[in-house]
């Protein structure tokens, strides 16, 4: 049994789109919730199903042991978190605020240093989806933090620990919304494309573009794999010499149509400059040798 189960009471700070569903999620738990938000207002609707206004975050945090945390950006977590280390003492806070790896780092020594449990997580989810099946939230922290809370998280969507680094859950979050960022670029470029046309793009997209793109995921782990081990060359699916040409027909078919291709054009000389290189017999997965180090890595 973990310390949070159904009666523990839970506080959410930050009622924005995310925050109210979070805590309408606790709420539908049976969670007893306490909220605090900076526009007061926005909590009055969560009154209204049973909440707890608190009407200053100190108040809102003594409430309980849990303190889930999620307002806009990092600048918003010091300024609400950094006053209330005395009141935070014994407790633990869950960040939910989208932020950086080093961000979640910094707020977890913090929170080391004045004897408060933390967590930081990346939530892969939309404010409907919370507390759906197809919600998961990443953590990352010290293991005994996350297990100790994890019956009490589960409410919100499926709770995945993804190791004791705080900042683990952030630097996962950021690259699947990467991942997705690069598929929403590719999808807009292929519209855009057969818009030129005058394609009827709901159907071009239902028939034929969700299908292939759900189809080339089934490559990513091999991709993973490839790229895990730097062995670009070995199972290679499609050279990438061949598919420098498709790339040269795809740039010719943009200017035919009259398309720019400015949300691919950085992959495709990427691509050109591999296979300039000599390493036209790899696989596509070799490209990622040629992103730069910035100034600033980590080890
Ligand atoms: P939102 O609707 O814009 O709400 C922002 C929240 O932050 C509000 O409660 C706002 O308070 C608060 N806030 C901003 N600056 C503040 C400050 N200086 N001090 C105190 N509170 C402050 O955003 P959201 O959709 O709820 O997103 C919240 C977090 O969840 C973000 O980090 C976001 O990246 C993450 N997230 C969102 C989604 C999504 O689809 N919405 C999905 C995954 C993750 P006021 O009401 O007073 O302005």
């Amino acid at each position: 049994m973990s310390d949070v189960d159904v009666r523990t009471p839970v506080t959410v700070i930050g009622l924005g789109d995310m925050g109210v569903a979070l805590a309408g999620a606790f709420l539908d738990a049976g969670h007893p919730t306490t909220v605090w938000n900076r526009t007061a207002a926005k909590a009055d609707p969560l009154v209204a199903r049973g909440a707890t206004r608190a009407e200053t975050p100190a108040e809102a945090v003594v409430a309980g042991p849990l303190v889930i945390v999620c307002v806009l950006d990092y600048e918003a977590v010091h300024g609400v978190l950094d006053p209330l280390a005395d009141e935070l003492r014994g407790r633990t806070v869950v960040n939910l605020t989208n932020g950086t790896p080093g961000q979640a780092r910094e707020v977890a020594t913090w929170a080391d240093e004045h004897g408060i449990g933390y967590l930081d997580g990346g939530i892969m989810a939309v404010p409907p989806g919370i507390g759906t099946p197809q919600a998961f939230i990443l953590y990352s922290g010290a293991r005994e933090v996350f297990d100790a809370h994890k019956d009490g998280l589960e409410v919100l969507g499926a709770a995945t620990y993804v190791g004791a680094d705080p900042g683990a859950a952030s630097l996962q979050d950021l690259a699947l919304l990467t991942g997705m960022y690069g598929m929403f670029a590719g999808v807009l470029q292929s519209l855009a494309l057969v818009r030129s046309a005058e394609v009827e793009l709901p159907e071009f997209a239902s028939t034929l573009l969700v299908p292939w793109i759900s189809a080339m995921t089934t490559m990513v782990p091999h991709y993973a794999d490839q790229m895990q081990r730097r062995a670009y060359g070995e199972n290679v699916v499609s050279n990438l010499g061949m598919q420098s040409v498709a790339l040269d027909n795809i740039t010719r078919a943009h200017d035919e149509q009259g398309v720019g291709l400015e949300l691919l054009a950085p992959l495709y000389a990427l691509i050109r400059k591999r296979v300039a290189d000599g390493h036209g017999a790899e696989d596509i997965t070799g490209v990622a040798e040629l992103l730069r180090a910035a100034k600033g890595a980590r080890a």
